[in-house]
């Protein structure tokens, strides 16, 4: 990302210069909606994130300027100061999150781009509120440890923006670690790193551009499926508390006291969970055939087990095949947003070049192309 526009236009508007900071966005490799069944997801940062100028003011106001949206916003620090762009309420709720738990926060001049595509699900948002609860941490010494920017930038989310996130965004883009994934357990914030170095492979995201409307609570009805097949198991096995401490052989004993549909939910749960934990040891062994044949087993699940896929990224998927790519799945919970495709290399141009062949001919519209690599995580440039 380019430095200088952030530094010239600091210069511009406030006649000095400040710290710069960056934070990541994220993907995710496996482990999709695992979380709420007591499972791991496996996220790692990318090179592509938010980068932010900051100096305190010696005021008590924040003076921030987006240059992406070509706005600016000036607030106060109390609760009642809340700006009403959107975008400056993940500053703000940063700000509040950090002050409500002791920082002695004072008013600063921002700047501030970023390269990760808006609502594509790589989590701009958590670049935006990461970079800040790092940042802000060091110019203020607040003495916060990483656990705890990662609530931070969570709680602004739910306090401030009106999204009921978890933390896997947060963490990934806080803890990210260059040719590392995180396992992480949602639930415990317990973590640990596992080697990601794709040799001869690349990693590319492709956005299907498309989201569907949802009606009736589609995710909530997949976690009261799993809720109502762990509740079944449990009877038999009372040590199960979540799908992430059943097998499929539990599963098979309560087939007929469940719905058709709880027990396919709770397949895909059970046999996601499974993968990951699969999928972990693979790459611990360099083995990207086993990896990327369980990000495709991901999909099918995802697609024909959890329905939550749709007749875009099936499409995508499906090119992604025939183009003899190594793993290729929905990323995020469905419904849209973008595939994520490990690609050997020799095989890249012409799998990009079919699937926006194909996608543009089927739906009328490009796919996006976003390449990736897994990069360090939120840190200070300068
Ligand atoms: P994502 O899946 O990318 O996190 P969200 O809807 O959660 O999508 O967050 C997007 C919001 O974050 C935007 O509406 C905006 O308020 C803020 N945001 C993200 N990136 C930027 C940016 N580069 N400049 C200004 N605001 C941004
Ligand atoms: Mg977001």
């Amino acid at each position: 990302m380019e430095q200088s526009i952030v530094r010239n236009k600091f210069k511009e508007l406030y006649g000095t210069e400040g710290a710069l900071f960056f934070s990541p966005g994220r993907v995710n490799l496996i482990g999709e909606h695992t979380d709420y069944n007591g499972g791991c997801v496996l996220p790692g940062a990318i090179d592509k994130g938010m980068l932010a100028e900051i100096k305190p003011n010696g005021t008590d106001k924040v003076r921030a300027f987006s240059i992406d949206l070509n706005d600016s916003a000036e607030f106060g620090l109390n609760e009642e100061d809340a700006p009403s762009a959107s975008w400056a309420r993940y500053i703000f709720g940063v700000c509040r999150e950090m002050i409500k738990r002791g920082a002695k926060l004072e008013g600063f001049d921002t700047v501030f781009s970023g390269d990760v595509p808006l609502g594509a699900g790589l989590s701009s948002s958590a670049a935006l509120e990461s970079t800040y609860a790092f940042g802000l941490n060091e110019l203020y010494n607040c003495g916060f440890d990483k656990k705890e920017l990662v609530l931070i930038g969570q709680k602004t989310e739910h306090n401030y923006c009106g999204v009921n996130c978890g933390i896997m965004d947060q963490f990934a883009s806080i803890f990210g670690k260059e040719g590392h994934l995180i396992r992480l357990d949602c639930s415990t914030m317990n973590y640990e790193y596992v080697p990601f170095n794709p040799q001869g492979y690349k990693v590319v995201l492709i956005d299907s551009v498309t989201k569907h409307e949802l009606v009736d609570s589609p995710y909530n009805k997949r976690r009261q499926s799993c809720e109502n097949a762990a509740a079944a198991i449990a009877k038999n096995h009372p040590e199960v508390k979540l799908l992430g401490d059943a097998d499929l052989k539990m599963l098979e004993e309560v087939k007929d006291l469940i719905s058709a549909e709880d027990y396919m939910r709770a397949t895909y749960a059970i046999e996601e969970n499974a993968r990951l934990e699969n999928t972990c040891d693979a790459l611990a062994k360099g083995d990207y055939a086993t990896v990327g044949a369980n990000v495709y087993a991901t999909h099918k699940g995802m697609s024909e087990l959890y329905e939550v896929s749709t007749i875009e990224l099936d499409y995508l998927n499906e090119i992604a095949k025939e183009c003899g790519v190594t793993g290729s799945r929905i990323m995020g919970g469905g419904f849209g947003g973008c595939t994520i495709n490990i690609v050997p290399e020799d095989k890249y141009d012409q799998f990009i070049k079919t699937a926006n062949e194909k996608f543009t001919a089927k739906f009328g519209v490009s796919p996006k192309v976003y390449p990736v690599k897994i990069s360090d995580g939120a840190r200070r440039l300068a």
